[in-house]
């Protein structure tokens, strides 16, 4: 034994490379946590992933040449061709992706990690069937729960995706006793692992038993769950769903790793459930929510679901032009910007930077203040704003701002709706009650870009466009950007030199 295994030491070399791939992927999630170093981070987690896929390449090709599994050649063919179509079809999307279809294209891609994990986990029973004693019933649990978590994870992602995109709308599916549907599907579930596991203990080495039944029963349970769960989260809330998905995503890798005794996937499912779980979490205070509470959904329900909360009479909004923007914004001595999912869509981050550039030049305090929610991805916005390379020093966070906003000039809301809606914090009525929001009616003046008084993503509407130091400026974001960009440079830059003397 020792000889042989000193004669092969492919799998030695192969456990040492999945140990480098881990730190890899360790190193990249230490990176992604800063601005300054997310590049480096995104390297770290291709040089793992490259190092991960030529090690179970090897180590596939070596079983299948010693005559373990299936023979070489097919092996290997299957292998390279699903490796060629992956990094095809993956070039592509990743090129052809717009910033704005991120969120849907994440929500699919987990998607896939759960029907994979679903795969994995009949083929595991299929193949191997049941085994005997405390293995084989450890065995028979990861083969239930990776299914379970897979099922869970497709269709709530399938779900996401479909919201996110558009396709579905974002209000709560909300259905008498929802909370009981949910209990009664886990209950049952439960019921069916005895089953499945009754009927491992009876059946002989190997065999499949009657176990089909239990798992195929619990997989359209769980796509059922996996379907209502996430239908069942509305508007504003689905930040945590998107990042709960992530780390589901993860959940179900590590239970496919266990099953293929692979113990890379064991860990970097451990690292995405992980890194998952925290961003949830983080989600959750961001929105000022309990984690239970957003799991059980139902939020943005009520009065405003569908967009029509708020639509009792605010009262007039103010207009203002592109060119009186440049004088206010010329005069300015303080500004800050509070970018939104509009100004994704309109990729305005470029002539938004420039602007920054340009009033910085004249001496004007410039600084953004970015909500965790902003736009349909945690840090979305901050990923646009590196992308203009905008100074990271001048881009803070929703606590580090909202002290300062009484004190500001002008704030330029561009995109930006529920983020900065102050019935969030006014009204407890309002199904984004109680998030924590940029306070941008505070400061001196507000001009909000947008294209029409239509609601944001939760479908509320916005009092922030009624008041009195608010004006709108209607239109794409970037073509206005670029029109007071044009304005500002006629502005003397005595303009705002003078004002802020006096
Ligand atoms: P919102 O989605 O609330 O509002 C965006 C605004 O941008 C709209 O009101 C729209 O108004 C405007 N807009 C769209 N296109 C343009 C354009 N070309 N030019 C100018 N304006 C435009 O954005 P926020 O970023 O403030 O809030 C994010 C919302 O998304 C929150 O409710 C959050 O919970 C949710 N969400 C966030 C996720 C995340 O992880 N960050 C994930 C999923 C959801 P108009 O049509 O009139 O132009």
């Amino acid at each position: 034994m020792t000889g042989l295994l000193l004669s092969d030491p492919l799998p030695g070399l192969v456990q040492g490379a999945y140990v480098i791939a881990a730190l890899c992927f360790i190193a990249a999630l230490a990176g992604l946590s800063r601005h300054e170093s997310a590049k480096r981070g995104n390297v770290a987690g291709m040089a793992g992933m490259v190092i991960a896929l030529l090690a179970t390449f090897l180590l596939a090709a070596r079983n299948a040449a010693a005559g373990e599994g299936r023979p070489l050649l097919p092996t290997m063919l299957v292998i390279g061709a699903a490796m060629a179509a992956g990094a095809v079809i993956g070039t592509i999307r990743a090129r052809t992706v717009e910033m704005t279809g991120m969120p849907q294209l994440i929500a699919m891609l987990h998607s896939f990690v759960g029907l994979a994990a679903v795969l994995v986990g009949y083929n595991s029973y299929l193949e191997h069937g049941h085994t005997s004693g405390a293995v084989g019933a450890i065995h028979d649990v990861e083969v239930f729960a990776g299914v379970f978590i897979g099922a869970i994870t497709f269709t709530g992602s399938v779900v996401a995706n479909l919201k996110l995109s558009g396709r579905m709308r974002s209000a709560p599916l909300v259905l008498p006793g929802r909370h009981w549907l949910n209990l009664a599907l886990i209950v049952a579930s439960v019921a069916l692992l005895v089953w499945f596991l009754a009927d491992g203990r009876g059946a002989g080495e190997g065999e499949l038993g009657q176990g089909l039944l239990p798992l195929s029963v619990m997989t359209v349970l769980a796509l059922l769950l996996g379907f209502h769960l996430v239908a069942a989260i509305g508007g504003g809330d689905m930040p945590v769903v998107v990042s709960m998905l992530n780390s589901y995503s993860g959940w179900a890798a590590a239970a496919a790793g266990f099953l293929l005794e692979n113990d890379l996937l064991i860990i970097t499912g451990a690292l995405v459930g992980s890194s998952g779980a925290i961003l949830s979490y983080i989600m959750c205070q961001a929105m000022n929510r309990s984690f239970v509470s957003v799991i059980a959904g139902g939020f943005g329900s009520g009065a405003a679901a569908g967009g029509v909360a708020g639509e009792e009479d605010q009262g007039d909004h103010r207009e203002v032009r592109a060119d009186e923007a440049a004088e206010v914004l010329a005069r300015a001595g303080s500004v800050v910007i509070t970018p939104g999912y509009g100004m994704a869509v309109a990729q305005a981050q470029y002539p938004v930077a420039e602007l920054t550039a340009r009033l910085r030049e004249r001496g004007v305090d410039v600084r953004f203040g970015i909500h965790p929610v902003a736009g349909r991805l945690p840090g979305h916005m901050n990923v646009l704003l590196a992308e203009a390379r905008v100074p990271y020093d001048i881009v803070l966070g929703l606590e580090e701002i909202n002290d300062d906003l009484p004190d500001t000039d002008v704030v330029l809301v561009i995109g930006a709706n529920d983020t900065v809606n102050p019935a969030a914090a006014e009204d407890p009525a309002s199904p984004i009650a109680g998030m924590p929001v940029l306070e941008v009616w505070r400061a001196r003046e507000v001009i909000v870009f947008k294209r029409s008084m239509a609601t944001g993503y939760a479908g509320v509407q916005n009092p922030l466009f009624f008041r009195e130091n608010t004006r709108m400026l209607f239109g794409d974001a970037k073509a206005k950007v670029e029109e007071i960009l044009r304005h500002l440079s006629a502005e003397p830059q005595r303009a705002s030199e003078s004002s802020r003397a006096s």
